[in-house]
């Protein structure tokens, strides 16, 4: 009989179309050569609300998210056990799939799940607990602040003193992020007072923590990582587009970035970089997959770690499968063994 793979998609969360499009594309990957005579893709999409849809075959279809209901609802979480599926792929991007929570429902149920654990997957999706845990293994980043919604929406005496240290500590260009999203969203660029101010403000709409993070002028550059405990790097990545940052906007309309793979690096370059995109893999305690995020300061030479990404964009032309392509492994082939890592990560961890 055919493994039954549910495929869990959409999500509350910032990243919810792009998670659709992932799936699509995940979908599409299991039901390619081989792949089709062994598993079985059971769709099951999480509206924007939480509430859960089974036999979401027609969302994935058309790609296009299901409206949702004004009353607020619970998640079901009650349904992994309903829908009869051998293990799980969580294709969830964001809060709510690639922090933890998600993962915590698949231990608590004992269903084997494709990727990274409650720990890496929650460490690796707040920024500031994933800047802790690379400054343990002596990952080289760059200088930052934490910040808690509190402290920008507190008396006017605080707010004032907490950008004044904001500019001493790292002065302008800062990036104030949001610490648990992902696809640059919430993420503004500041270059004076005024900027900091509506970025700090901004932020805090998104998320009670906040990073503060001096900016740097740098090549950007990404490694996929692949494997349980004996972890593989792929070759390195580059973008490069012509937008002031790497935002949003840039990330997801067509033609705005490219994609240099492999990036042309001096060999030891890119050996420092697998280096670490290992190191910062481990220091999280990750499993089957991550995408670590650099920047490269030519003019230096050196490397410096941006973030971890447990469930990186994967489309067909996402950074993530394409590195891997590029390093020998093509998509069918790629979802297969992380479904393979993903039942051995069941036993071993147990
Ligand atoms: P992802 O979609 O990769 O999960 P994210 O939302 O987690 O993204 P980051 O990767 O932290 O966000 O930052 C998004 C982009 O903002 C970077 O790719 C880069 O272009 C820019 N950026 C972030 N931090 C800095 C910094 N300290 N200095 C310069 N540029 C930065
Ligand atoms: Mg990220
Ligand atoms: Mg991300
Ligand atoms: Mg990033």
């Amino acid at each position: 009989a055919k493994m039954r793979v549910g495929l869990l998609f959409g999500g509350c969360s910032g990243e919810h179309e792009v998670s659709i499009a992932s799936a699509q594309a995940i979908a599409r990957g299991l039901g390619l050569k081989s792949n089709a005579d062994k598993y079985e893709v059971v769709p099951v999409y999480i509206r924007k609300d939480g509430v859960w849809v089974m036999d979401a075959q027609d969302v994935l279809t058309s790609g296009e998210p299901l409206a949702t209901d004004d009353e607020p609802v619970l998640v079901t979480a009650r349904i992994p056990s309903e829908a009869n599926v051998d293990i799980w792929f969580p294709v969830l991007h964001g809060p709510n799939g690639e922090d933890g929570t998600i993962q915590g429902v698949f231990e608590l149920m004992q269903m084997p799940y494709v990727g990274c654990g409650v720990l890496a997957s929650a460490v690796g999706m707040d920024k500031l607990a994933m800047k802790s845990a690379f400054a343990q293994a002596d990952l080289p980043q760059v200088k930052y602040m934490e910040v808690l919604r509190s402290q920008v929406y507190s008396n006017p005496c605080v707010f004032p003193k907490l950008c004044d240290d904001i500019e001493e500590s790292l002065g302008y260009p800062c990036f104030v992020k949001p610490a648990n999203l992902g696809s640059s969203v919430g993420i503004a660029k500041a270059t004076d007072r005024q900027g900091l101010e509506a970025a700090l403000d901004s932020a805090a709409s998104y998320d009670r923590r906040i990073i503060v993070e001096a900016g740097v002028v740098a090549r950007e550059v990404e490694c996929a990582i692949l494997g349980n405990d004996h972890p593989k790097a792929s070759v390195i990545g580059e973008i490069s587009f012509d937008a002031d940052f790497y935002d949003y906007e840039t990330k997801y309309t067509s033609g705005q970035a490219a994609l240099a793979i492999p990036a042309p690096l001096p060999a030891e370059v890119v050996s420092a970089i697998q280096e670490q995109a290992l190191k910062a893999f481990k220091a999280i305690d990750g499993a089957g997959l991550s995408r670590v995020d650099f920047f490269y300061l030519e003019a230096t030479g050196e490397v410096i770690i941006n973030e971890i990404n447990t469930f990186p964009g994967f489309t067909a032309t996402s950074m993530y499968p394409m590195l891997w392509e590029a390093s020998g492994i093509a998509f069918d082939q790629l979802v297969d063994q992380l479904i393979k890592l993903g039942l051995e990560r069941s036993t071993q961890f147990s």
